[in-house]
């Protein structure tokens, strides 16, 4: 019998973009995600199951082990900061980059630049890093809308066409990273599974690079 593995997804894009690969590696979901209300997945390998939750709790169940491998955006681990997980494939689907944006006529900034966002911990850092002191808005969507009606002088947010911004009289102005969706594996069952997750390890990576 095989080592049992469960892997952390979430609905939408990452789901999407990971069917072609997880297929590869042998793994095709029984059930739809999308239509089904289930969030415990069986797969198509027996001792395989999906755990189908929201993006920024994808890390938290790897790194506690309620799932042994997970697929989440690097946007999502940045905020997370990686606590008792392995990153070791960069699967290079859903990507986009995480972006400072304001209004195309921004007035003169008076006073300490006020930053809304969700990623409160990346744009923390960036801002230090250089040197810039900032407010910080913790927003839990619709980050656009900030500016518009003066809660914030910017947004950090993730940025892929650049579409929503420009619907919302907003421009992109500084690239803080390059973001994609990463493999990601808890720390104890890359010991305790080692050979079960490594050849999916392998799979993936094979998956990646025919891509
Ligand atoms: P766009 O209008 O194509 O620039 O897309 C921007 C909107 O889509 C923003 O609300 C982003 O938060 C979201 N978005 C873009 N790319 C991604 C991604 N790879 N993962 C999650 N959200 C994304």
């Amino acid at each position: 019998m095989s080592t049992p593995l469960t892997i952390a997804l979430s609905k939408g894009r990452i789901y999407k973009d990971s069917l072609p690969l997880l297929k590869h590696a042998g793994i095709e979901p029984v059930d739809d995600p999308e239509t089904s209300r289930k969030l415990i997945l069986d797969t198509t390998l027996e001792d395989v199951k999906l755990v189908i939750i929201r993006t920024t709790d994808v890390p938290t169940y790897v790194q506690y082990g309620a799932a042994d491998l997970g697929v989440a955006g690097k946007d999502v681990l940045m905020e997370h900061g990686g606590e008792g997980l392995y990153e070791p494939l960069d699967l290079k689907i859903a990507r986009c980059r995480m972006m400072t944006a304001g209004p195309v006529d921004a007035p003169p900034l008076r006073g300490r630049l006020r930053i809304a966002t969700k990623y409160v911990n990346s744009a923390r850092r960036y801002f230090a890093e250089k040197g810039q002191q900032v407010e910080i808005i913790k927003l839990y969507g619709s980050m656009e809308l900030a500016p518009l009606v003066g809660l914030a002088d910017q947004i950090v947010d993730l940025v892929d066409t650049g579409n929503t911004l420009k619907a919302n009289g907003l421009v992109p102005l500084e690239h803080m990273a390059d973001i994609s969706s990463r493999l990601i594996i808890n720390k104890a069952a890359m010991k305790m599974k080692h050979q079960s997750v490594k050849a999916f390890i392998d799979r993936m990576a094979e998956a990646v690079a025919r891509s």
